[in-house]
Order: C-alpha cells, then structure tokens, then sequence
C-alpha cells in the first residue's frame, strides 16, 4: 500500500490517515459472511466492541459519519419533527442539508459557546404545543466541535442538556465524530460523555486511521430502527467484515495515540501565535485541530494555502480568512516543525510583497 501524494505534509483532515499494516493484515484475515442477513461476524464483533465501549446496548456499523448522522436523525424522529442543534454543526453546514431533504425535518439552530449550547437557550427553543407549530423531538450536541476548532463539549455540559431533553420528552443526540479525541484529552473514559446521551455515532476513518466507517450506537430498539432506515438509504453492505475488520483494531490500540495528535496540535498552535499577521485563539485548541486567521496579513485564505501548497504543506481554507489544520497519525512533531518555519517563509514574503 502506497500514500497517493506521499511528498506533501498533508494538515488538511484526519480522515486522510492510512491504515496500519496491521488493519490491512486484518482485512486479509477477516472472517465474512453477509452482513444485511446479519451474518458477518467480524462486523458483528465491531458492534459489540463498539456498544460495550460506550457503555450502550447495541450499535450499527454505518459508511460514513454523514451516514451515521442522517441514519441517527431519522431514527430519532418523524417526518415534520423539529431538532434543535448548534449553529455551527456538521449536521447544519456540511451534511449537503440531508437534516430536511432527506429526513423531513426542520433544523432550529441555536449559537452556542465554543460549541457548547447553553441549556437555558435549548429549553427556550423548545416549541410549546399549538396548532402551528412543529413539534421538537430532538437536540443534537457535536462533540468535539469541528467548526470550532476541536473544542471540547464537557461531559457536565452534555449532562445538564440531557436534563432539559428528559424534563421535555426529547432525544439527546450526539454527533461525536471525533469523541475520543474529547476523553483521551480529558482523560476520562468515553462513558463519562455517552453516559448523559441517548445516542450517538463516532468516525473511525478519521483520527482512529481507519479507511472506511462509522458508528451508530444507543439502545436496541433505536438500532433496530436505524438498522431499517440504513437499508432505506442504501447503505446495507454485504461482506462488510472487510471494513469492521481495522474498526476493531482501532478500537483496541489507536485510541490513546490520540493525545500524540493533541500534542502536535499544540506545538502547532503555539508556533503559529508567535508569527506576526496570524491570529489564534489558543483557548480553542482543545484536541487535533488547528484554527488560525490569515487577515492580518492582508490575503484570503485561498491565496495563503495555495502559497503553502507550492511549499509542500497542505491546509483547509475556511471562509475568507480562515485556516484550518487538523494534525493526525502520521504528521510527527518534525512535521509540524517544518510546517510552521513554511508559513513563517509564506508571512514574510507575503508581508515584502506589500511594502
Ligand atoms: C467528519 C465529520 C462528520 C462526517 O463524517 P464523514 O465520514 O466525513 O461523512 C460528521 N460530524 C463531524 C463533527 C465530523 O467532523
């Protein structure tokens, strides 16, 4: 197995991280059976691990966290329901709008801090019973917060917005994409966060190094429903123990090497507060995630990463000014060296250019 641009140090996402050698011997290795007849024991091996792991009853192996959100959505309410989630989610921004094209329902976004949604403000947006009105059956919380730059929602937060979800008859659900990325940099266990949620779904293709893959995890009736909303959607594969097969070895042993990437992140983060024209604010850099501004160098974000592309460094543009990068297995610390003394050459030269 080869990388396809093995040349740049790639900052863009986690989810560009290759397999082991061991999840690809895995693979090679896995026993299959047909997975939509329920028969494949290596997925359903995954599933177990999966649910134990998050202290649940059951869970589904989905392809992608989209997927998992879409699947979790539909399964946790009705056509014209009303979900109440944060502004700045995944689910609102980057899910090509499935919440209402596909799912029917109608997303109430509310801003949070940093990522965290003040309860108050949840149980403010809480639809009454009338006539007109939609009614609300479900909050989703996103943990860690992508668009926040990896922030941590703590498991005190997503307890005292369970709270409110109990007291209102509503789900609690949470998009935790890169949920361990929260626990291991907290250092609690997962279930200090699943404990206070009805369900959830986590991605294993991004820091967890997995090619493919995500899971749906709650009760059983909820999985039993999700199971059927999956195969509405097209998204019941057969011998799918090829892919539950590095799941697994990522739920054993890629875990702990989370906090290498926040430490990367860190470094990264620090380095880059000290360049001149480039702002961060470091309080946001929580887990592996890296968010920094370009205009105070004059230039849009655009111009900035594609000057650090020439230079071997990739990087996610993010609005107008906006810089994202994500640090992950396989980006070591002499790595991030090398990426911060490129952006210190692309500021200056950027900065000689202007004068
Ligand atoms: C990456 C991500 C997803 C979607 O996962 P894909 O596998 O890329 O579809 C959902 N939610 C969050 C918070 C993410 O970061």
């Amino acid at each position: 197995m080869r990388r396809a641009r093995r040349d740049y140090i790639d900052l863009r996402s986690d989810t560009v991280t290759l397999p082991t050698e061991e999840m690809l011997e895995a693979i090679r290795n896995a026993e299959l059976g047909d997975d939509v007849y329920g028969e494949d024991p290596t997925v359903n091996r995954l599933e177990e691990m999966a649910a134990k792991k998050m202290g649940k009853e059951a869970a589904l192996l989905v392809t992608s966290g989209t997927q998992a959100n879409l699947v979790s959505v539909m399964s946790n309410t009705k056509r014209g329901d009303c979900a109440i989630l944060e502004a700045e989610c995944h689910i609102y921004h980057y899910e090509v709008g499935s919440i209402s094209a596909i799912a029917g329902v109608l997303p109430w976004p509310i801003k949070g801090e940093m990522g965290i949604l003040d309860p108050r403000d949840v149980e403010n947006a809480i639809k009454p019973k009338n006539i007109h009105l939609p009614e609300t059956t479900l909050i989703c919380i996103e943990n860690t917060h992508n668009r926040y730059g990896g922030t941590i929602v703590p498991p005190e937060s997503v307890k005292a917005l369970h709270k409110v979800a109990e007291e209102h008859g509503l789900r609690l659900y949470m998009d935790g994409a890169r949920i361990f990325n929260a626990a291991v940099a907290l250092k609690v266990d997962v279930r200090e966060f699943t404990r206070h949620v009805d369900n959830l779904m986590f991605c294993l293709s991004k820091g967890l190094s997995c090619p493919v893959g995500s899971l749906v995890v709650g009760d059983e009736e909820f999985i039993e429903r999700a199971r059927k909303v999956r195969k509405i959607l097209g998204g019941g594969m057969r011998q799918a123990g090829i892919i539950a097969a590095p799941g697994i070895i990522a739920l054993e042993k890629m875990i702990g090497r989370l906090e290498e990437d926040h430490k990367n992140a860190r470094l990264l983060a620090e380095g880059l507060s000290r360049i001149e024209g480039i702002s961060i604010d470091l309080k946001t850099v929580q887990t592996n995630i890296v968010l920094f501004d370009v205009g105070g160098l004059g230039v849009t974000s655009e111009r900035f990463v594609s000057m650090l592309r020439e230079r071997g460094v990739l990087a996610l543009p993010r609005e107008r000014t906006g810089v994202r990068m994500v640090t992950h297995r396989g980006i070591e610390r002499e790595h991030i060296e090398r990426a911060l003394t490129v952006i210190e050459e692309v500021s200056r030269e950027i900065k000689r250019g202007e004068t």
